[in-house]
C-alpha cells in the first residue's frame, strides 16, 4: 500500500469537490468554456482591491530590509497591531497586537487553534450544515467532531440542541457566519445566548469550552448588515480568518487568529498557538503578504458586486420554485433540493452544464450549494440553464 489506510478513506469521504470540478473540467472540453456553468468553487473569480496592487508595487519599489527573512513565530509587530486595531471596535476589551497571530490562511488557523486546545478524543461540536475541512482538521489534532444540526428552515443557530450536545469531553464549537455554504449571518442575540449557555456548561463541567469563530465571509455582509463580534458574546472565544475572500487573496495563504481578551488565560493561550504554528510547519505566515494587509485592514473588494450576484440568482431561483434562505452575506446559496436525492438532482443540473456540489458534501443531504464568487456574466448566461432544470425538476 502506497498511502494509508486513514488518508485513502479521507479522500473518498471529500471527494464531492474535486469530483465536480474534474466533471465540469470535461464538460468546459466538449462544450466550450463559455458554455459550462460551473457553480463549484469557493474561488473568488474578482480581483483582489487597487489598494492591494497600489500597496505590493509600493513595496516592490522600497524594499525593506530583512522584509523576506524569518520573524517572530508570531508575526510582524505592525500587521498584528493593525488587525488588533480593527478588531478592538467590537470586543468589549482592546485587542493587542500580543492577541493576535498571523497564520496560513484560516485552514492554518483553524489548525493550530485546534493543536493548541485538544487532548486526544476530545469534542468538537460542528454546526450542519458545515465546511467539510472541519472534519479533517480536528482528526488531524487527535480530537473528534459532533455534528449538531442548526434550524432546517433558517439555519440559525440551535443552541439547545448545542447544549444538548455537550458533555464532559467538549473542548470546543466552531461557527460559522456569514455561514459556508448557507450564507446565513448568525445575530448578535443568538450568539450572546451561546455564550450564556457556554459560560453555565463551562461552570457545571469545570472545564474551559472554546467557541472558535470561523470569519473568512465577515465583511462580505449585504444589506448594510455588520456581523457581529464573537468577543462581546463569548468570553473564551477565538477569531480565525483570513483574506481570502475579502480581499480576494486564497491563493497567498494569509490569516490570523485572535484571542479574545477576556479569555481564562488568554496569555498561555497564545504561547501555544504561536509554538502550534511553528511545529506545525508553517513557520510563520507569508512575509511579503503580512506587509501588505498590515495596510488594507479596512479595505475589501466591492460587496456590492456579490450582492448583486446574490439578488440575481436569489430572485430567479425562488420566482421558478426553488426554496432556499435569502443568504444575508458570503457568495453561497443553499436551496433545498427539489429532488429527494440531492445527488440525483446535481446529476440532472449537470444535463444542462449547470455544476453545483450536492448537501451530502456539507453534511446535509436535501440541499445543493450554489457559489456565485463567479463572473456576473456566466450567472446572467446561466439563468436559461437553470429554466430547464426546475421544469425537468418538476418545479
Ligand atoms: N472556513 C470556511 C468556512 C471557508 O469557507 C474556507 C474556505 O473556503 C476556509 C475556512 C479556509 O479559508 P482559507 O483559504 O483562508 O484557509
Amino acid at each position: 500500500m502506497t498511502i494509508s489506510v486513514k488518508v485513502m478513506s479521507c479522500i473518498e469521504r471529500s471527494s464531492w469537490i474535486r469530483k465536480m470540478f474534474e466533471e465540469g473540467a470535461l464538460l468546459r472540453k466538449i462544450h466550450g468554456d463559455d458554455k459550462v456553468f460551473d457553480f463549484t468553487l469557493g474561488n473568488p473569480s474578482m480581483e483582489p482591491p487597487a489598494a492591494f496592487h497600489e500597496e505590493l508595487l509600493r513595496l516592490a519599489q522600497n524594499p525593506e530590509p530583512g522584509m523576506h527573512r524569518y520573524m517572530n513565530n508570531a508575526g510582524y509587530e505592525e500587521t498584528r497591531a493593525a488587525v488588533a486595531e480593527v478588531l478592538s471596535a467590537h470586543s468589549p476589551l482592546p485587542v493587542t497586537a500580543d492577541q493576535v497571530v498571523m497564520t496560513c490562511g484560516a485552514g492554518g488557523a483553524l489548525n493550530v487553534v485546534l493543536k493548541t486546545i485538544l487532548n486526544p478524543g476530545e469534542e468538537v461540536i460542528i454546526l450542519a450544515p458545515f465546511f467539510v475541512e472541519y472534519k479533517f482538521y480536528v482528526d488531524n489534532h487527535g480530537g473528534v467532531t459532533k455534528e449538531v444540526w442548526t434550524d432546517r428552515e433558517t439555519f440559525q443557530l440551535d443552541v439547545a440542541a448545542i447544549e444538548a450536545a455537550i458533555g464532559p469531553n467538549t473542548r470546543a464549537v466552531i461557527v460559522n457566519s456569514p455561514n459556508n455554504p448557507t450564507g446565513v449571518i448568525y445575530p448578535r442575540e443568538s450568539l450572546l445566548a451561546l455564550g450564556e449557555m457556554i459560560a453555565r456548561k463551562e461552570k457545571e463541567l469545570e472545564r474551559n469550552i472554546y467557541v472558535i469563530s470561523d470569519e473568512p465571509y465577515a465583511r462580505l455582509a449585504f444589506d448594510g448588515q455588520e456581523v457581529p463580534g464573537i468577543f462581546a458574546c463569548v468570553k473564551n472565544s477565538v477569531v480565525v480568518t483570513s483574506h481570502s475572500k475579502d480581499l480576494a487573496l486564497p491563493g497567498e495563504r494569509i490569516g490570523y487568529l485572535a484571542a479574545n481578551p477576556a479569555m481564562n488565560n488568554v496569555g498561555q493561550f497564545i504561547e501555544g498557538a504561536i509554538f502550534c504554528n511553528r511545529v506545525l510547519g508553517f513557520v510563520n505566515a507569508p512575509a511579503l503578504m503580512q506587509k501588505l494587509v498590515a495596510k488594507l485592514q479596512r479595505v475589501s473588494v466591492d460587496i456590492g458586486e456579490y450582492q448583486e450576484k446574490r439578488d440575481i440568482l436569489y430572485n430567479h431561483l425562488t420566482a421558478l420554485g426553488f426554496n432556499m434562505v435569502k443568504p444575508g452575506g458570503g457568495f453561497y446559496l443553499f436551496p433545498r433540493s427539489p429532488l429527494e436525492d440531492d445527488v440525483a438532482f446535481v446529476r440532472l443540473a449537470q444535463k444542462h452544464n449547470i455544476l453545483l456540489v450536492p448537501g451530502a458534501g456539507f453534511g446535509a443531504p436535501g440541499y445543493f450549494r450554489i457559489a456565485y464568487c463567479i463572473d456576473g456574466d456566466i450567472i446572467r448566461r446561466s439563468l436559461g440553464a437553470w429554466d430547464l432544470v426546475a421544469r425537468d425538476a418538476g418545479l
